[in-house]
């Protein structure tokens, strides 16, 4: 992290903290350490609305800024999009105050959640979620994300973003597997990796003001609870937290990460905002991490009331400035939080030194940003903002995404011509493409929002021919206009919207393309109590069937909902998971054949709510007695494995070849493996190299993700792939928690192919 930023070293920056915090008086120090929502001091009824148009309340703003010395900002207001303008004005009012009529002229530190684009900037770029990048295997997509969203949001004035997500997304049941990059730690390093390069830019020079500061989310082990919901009780041992959760955050760490922010949930019993070992043993002295801690949204708080491990919301504080929390997003009641912080180490309850750690790492990233010299920004001069350039960006990455999982008798692509009749509920909404975070928190404003771009309908009969496109419902989702933001309801009431005529237009149609999924959601409003897909829609599909009208099934949803009693009514599937704006022309295009399909699955996609396994599952997973009497249920089964998609053309593999048979522990495999485009189209094809430990001191996984690369081949034409892999990377995590390669017998696996190896 010996990072030299523009005219400042960080040894500079080091002796204008020091200079600074010597002249802070502790209030001050505390008000530093402290977030609070921006509804708070807009002008509006209370603390958790503002009127519209937004407006700084000057005098809400002052008590919080120089009574209280609060020294960060997150988030909008009424849960709405504003342009850059209005952001810039919403910013500069807060710095006049903190810059010009503070006693020290501290500038604040705004934060907000801009995760696949600028989510709370009218027309900025959005790109596909986090997901559906991963999909597209390739990690420019998750750098092009990264750098767009990094451009847009500082054109608001805005040099702090909540984002990248690295937690693992292994079960689909939760609400935000969507905001993940899957269920590999592999995978979710590379892209982790390219999106704080895309944010933090190539030397982390965070003072260039096209540049964001990132925020790692959420330190550690969210989204593997028990329950399968959001902030419920997780079981993890140690061993697994480092094996599988631990990698992504230690790469992005080493790269020069600014900031983390801590998982809201409870592993073994203890809230992670509590929890020292996480916090401190590993994060800070393991990891070496230098940034911000900041807590999630009232997590504090919620060790009093939610967990009940502190008996006041004063103990709440101890222990989480104990554990190591930097900063707490408050976000409300910011006083109590600064009066029992304060009353803690006037008490003796707290030390100073405690205190001034934490400050320090924020003042250094609040001079790394340049925040005292360039506070806000002026949207006038980003005037690649919303660039043709970054929308094909988006486009792309889209459109690599794409997962064809079903095409029998090559029925896609389409022809031109033909009588199309588009059916489902996700059929024509930029809200359903885009997912939550887009516009608004649960994504509800995404068509208001997002008008310009074309929803799958639009796009398929843009290309295909209005004449010969159809547009029938048959399910819609129940949109509540009195209230916007009840996502909670609209997310799973469905009702039928025209069936009978979509039946009847599915008979005079050469092909349904059949538009299924959910609609947007995340965190608590997405929790779900049944993986099925919606009743409704499987009816939808089962009477547009008995048509015998071939059927596309076009996924569009934030997680893999169970589809295997309609599976076979289909004959064409295409995943495109939440592909942002472009997703509509990015799947009309795969349609038409103009882009040939080349995603993969980032998950396992189950077949049954009972066998959620991701693809690393363990040998005692596969239990079942073929050979006997018996026929269990004791086995691993998916609809679609992990690592699955497929093309237009075909490619067939050569055998690995490998540089030797027996290894020592520091040697490297060298792998290389044909490729040939075997079929008549152009296209590209995931190499994805995996390993299997046969025989471990910890039952091992069935195999591990450990290489891909992703080539475009011509057709006829071959292509050999390479890979490099060092033995220390077969290693894993044993029971005394040390990372260790046990000598024996590996698998080096290629698709079908595989090679064994010996390691002494
Ligand atoms: C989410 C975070 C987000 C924060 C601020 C929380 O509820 O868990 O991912 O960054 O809100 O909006």
């Amino acid at each position: 992290m010996g990072v030299i930023l523009n005219a400042q070293t960080n040894s500079d920056i080091e002796a204008k903290v020091n200079e600074l915090i010597n002249k802070m008086t502790l209030k001050e120090k505390i008000g530093q350490m402290t977030q609070i929502n921006l509804t708070v001091i807009a002008n509006g009824p209370n603390k958790w609305t503002s009127f519209e148009p937004l407006l700084l309340d000057t005098n809400k703003a002052r008590k919080a800024i120089l009574e209280y010395k609060v020294g960060s900002v997150l988030n909008t207001t009424n849960g709405e999009a504003r342009s850059n303008k209005k952001w810039n004005e919403i910013i500069e009012g807060i710095q006049q105050i903190a810059l010009k009529e503070s006693r020290l002229g501290i500038p604040v530190i705004y934060g907000i959640d801009g995760i696949h684009g600028a989510t709370y900037t009218s027309n900025s770029t959005m790109f596909p979620q986090q997901i559906t990048t991963a999909a597209s295997w390739n990690t420019e997509n998750a750098y092009n994300m990264a750098k767009v969203a990094s451009y847009e949001i500082r054109s608001c004035g805005i040099p702090w973003n909540f984002s990248p997500v690295l937690d693992l997304g292994q079960d689909p049941r939760f609400p935000r597997q969507f905001e993940t990059f899957g269920e590999d730690p592999y995978l979710v390093t590379q892209m982790g990796n390219q999106m704080i390069k895309g944010y933090q830019g190539d030397n982390n020079d965070v003072s260039n003001s096209n540049n964001v500061a990132v925020t790692l989310k959420h330190f550690l082990g969210y989204q593997t609870t028990i329950s399968g919901k959001d902030r419920t009780p997780s079981f993890i041992p140690e061993h697994t937290l480092r094996e599988l959760h631990l990698p992504a955050f230690k790469s992005a760490i080493d790269m020069g990460a600014k900031s983390i922010m801590i998982n809201s949930g409870i592993i073994n019993g203890i809230p992670t905002h509590a929890d020292k070992y996480i916090l401190t043993d590993i994060l800070r002295k393991e990891l070496n991490f230098k940034g911000v801690v900041l807590t999630d949204w009232e997590d504090i708080n919620k060790l009093y009331d939610r967990d009940k491990i502190a008996s006041s919301k004063k103990e709440a504080v101890k222990i989480a400035i104990d554990a190591g929390i930097d900063m707490s997003m408050v976000p409300y009641e910011y006083e109590e939080f600064c009066d029992n912080l304060y009353e803690l180490v006037s008490e003796g309850s707290v030390p100073v030194s405690r205190i001034n750690e934490s400050v320090k790492r924020i003042l250094t990233l609040k001079y790394e940003l340049d925040l005292f010299n360039n506070p806000s920004s002026d949207y006038k001069t980003y005037t690649n903002f919303n660039s043709e350039k970054s929308e094909k960006l988006s486009y792309d990455s889209a459109a690599e995404a794409i997962t064809l999982l079903k095409n029998k008798n090559s029925l896609l692509p389409l022809k031109k011509g033909i009588k199309i009749l588009v059916s489902g509920p996700n059929s024509n909404s930029m809200r359903t493409l885009n997912g939550a975070w887009t516009y608004s928190w649960q994504g509800e404003k995404a068509d208001k929002f997002a008008e310009k771009y074309n929803t799958i309908y639009e796009a398929i009969s843009e290309d295909f021919g209005k004449n010969n496109v159809t547009y029938i419902p048959g399910v819609s989702y129940l949109v509540n206009e009195e209230n916007d933001n009840a996502t909670k309801y609209e997310y799973y009431d469905q009702h039928e919207d025209n069936m009978l005529e979509a039946i009847e237009e599915a008979k005079e149609s050469d092909v349904v393309i059949l538009c299924i999924g959910e609609n947007s959601y995340t965190e608590k409003p997405g929790d779900l109590n049944d993986l099925n897909l919606n009743s409704l829609q499987k009816k939808l599909v089962k009477e547009l069937s008995k048509t015998s009208t071939p059927i596309i099934l076009v996924i569009n949803s934030g997680r893999p909902r169970i589809i295997s009693d309609i599976v076979n009514l289909a004959d064409g599937i295409i995943n495109i998971y939440l592909p942002g704006n472009h997703g509509g022309d990015a799947l009309s295009d795969v349609l038409t054949g103009e882009v040939n399909p080349s995603g993969k699955l980032p998950y396992s996609y189950p077949a049954f709510v009972n066998s959620l396994v991701p693809y690393n599952f363990k040998p005692s997973d596969v239990q079942n007695n073929n050979q006997g009497a018996y026929n269990y249920e004791g086995k691993v089964q998916n609809l679609f494995e992990f690592g699955f998609g497929l093309s237009y053309t075909s490619f067939e593999y050569g055998d690995i070849v490998i540089n030797k048979n027996d290894f020592t522990q520091n040697e490297n495999i060298e792998i290389s493996i044909k490729i040939k485009n075997s079929g008549t189209k152009i296209g590209k094809e995931t190499v994805q190299l995996y390993s299997k430990d046969l025989y471990a001191s910890i039952t091992p996984d069935i195999k591990r993700l450990r290489r891909f690369k992703k080539v475009e081949i011509l057709p006829n034409e071959s292509k050999i792939v390479k890979f490099k892999l060092p033995i220390s990377e077969l290693s894993f995590i044993n029971q005394f928690n040390k990372r260790v390669v046990e000598p024996g017998k590996f698998e080096i696996m290629i698709l079908n192919k595989i090679k064994t190896i010996e390691v002494r």
